[in-house]
């Protein structure tokens, strides 16, 4: 009997007093109308057009069948979610990125708020995304997504379904790591990574080339808060000033961090008189805050509160 299930093509979750059969590309999925309409009003919506009565209806197994356009991937991580909990991420364990495509995906398109949350909720940055562009470096020492396992070393797929499900801070973020950390051709040409390809989408490789345009920016006006003493330096504002040579000292050190957001380090003190630490401190900070508001405004996308609003 159950070799014969699956023959047909009949795949978990198939429950024998199920009432609706979910087929997608030839795939089945034997479930409770009751229990997708109470998850999902877009199931319910679908649900109502077809009528129990009308002859012309598609029927398996005694039950009607209602035909889905997507991934059977995403469909089974679906149903498998909502009916034995099978994916359940307690703090500190990692969510597979085929799990994150499903809530992300399905959860989007049929409302499922629950999946959508918890998936978005493995994404997070915290508090602020700064605190994120700030540690992103060159160097590649961040993970960007902690919580995520089998994703590319850029980020690319995230970056993906992140534009794909509306999450647009997100989007901005990955978009700004791969500009710092990943080569500008892997960019334009996708590359490989464990015999698999990976490639961003058009509107994701446009998005970078302007993050990109935006980081030679930030750079250019943080590096001129850095470019003379303070009006008031002890020194005088002599290019003979020990603080002149402390200024050099701090932009060779900021051109090897190839860090765009960095942060004043303490070390840039050490060189500097006592008002140029607070004036410079305070102007480079300022810039920095500035210029980070203004990211996702110069890639008209608004401003950073606006970028994930609501699902609806
Ligand atoms: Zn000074």
């Amino acid at each position: 009997m159950q070799d014969m299930k699956t023959e047909m093509g009949c795949l978990d979750p198939w429950l024998e007093d199920g009432n609706i059969v979910i087929t997608v590309q030839e795939k089945h999925f034997r479930v409770h109308r009751s229990v997708l309409c109470f998850y999902s009003d877009v199931f319910r919506d679908m649900f109502a057009v077809s009528h129990p009565c009308d002859n012309e209806e598609e029927m398996m197994d005694g039950c009607p069948v209602v035909r889905l356009q997507d991934a059977v991937a995403d469909v089974e991580i679906m149903l498998k979610a909502l009916y034995d909990r099978s994916y359940i991420f307690l703090p500190g364990t990692h969510m597979p990125i085929s799990v994150l495509s499903a809530f992300l995906r399905m959860g989007k398109k049929y409302v499922i708020r629950q999946l959508f949350k918890e998936a978005e909720r493995m994404l997070s940055f915290g508090t602020s995304p700064l605190v994120q562009l700030s540690a992103i470096s060159a160097a590649g020492n961040v993970i960007l997504f902690p919580r995520l396992s089998g994703a590319d070393p850029f980020n690319f797929m995230v970056m993906n379904l992140a534009s794909e499900v509306g999450l647009l801070s997100i989007t901005v973020i990955a978009g700004f790591y791969c500009c710092v950390a990943c080569p500008a051709l892997s960019i334009v040409d996708g590359y490989e990574y464990n015999g698999v390809r990976y490639d961003l989408s058009a509107g994701n490789k446009r998005l970078c080339f302007l993050v990109q345009r935006y980081i030679a920016e930030v750079e250019r006006q943080l590096f001129q808060c850095l470019a003379f003493p303070a009006h008031n330096c002890v020194y005088g504002s002599s290019s003979r000033s020990p603080c002149c040579s402390g200024l050099l000292s701090n932009l060779r050190s900021i051109q090897c961090l190839k860090c765009p957001f960095t942060q004043w380090m303490n070390t840039w003190d050490d060189g500097l008189c006592v008002s140029c630490r607070a004036v410079l401190r305070k102007k480079h900070e300022g810039a920095r805050m500035r210029l980070w508001k203004n990211l996702p405004v110069d890639l008209d996308l608004g401003r950073w509160e606006s970028l994930d609003a609501e699902m609806t």
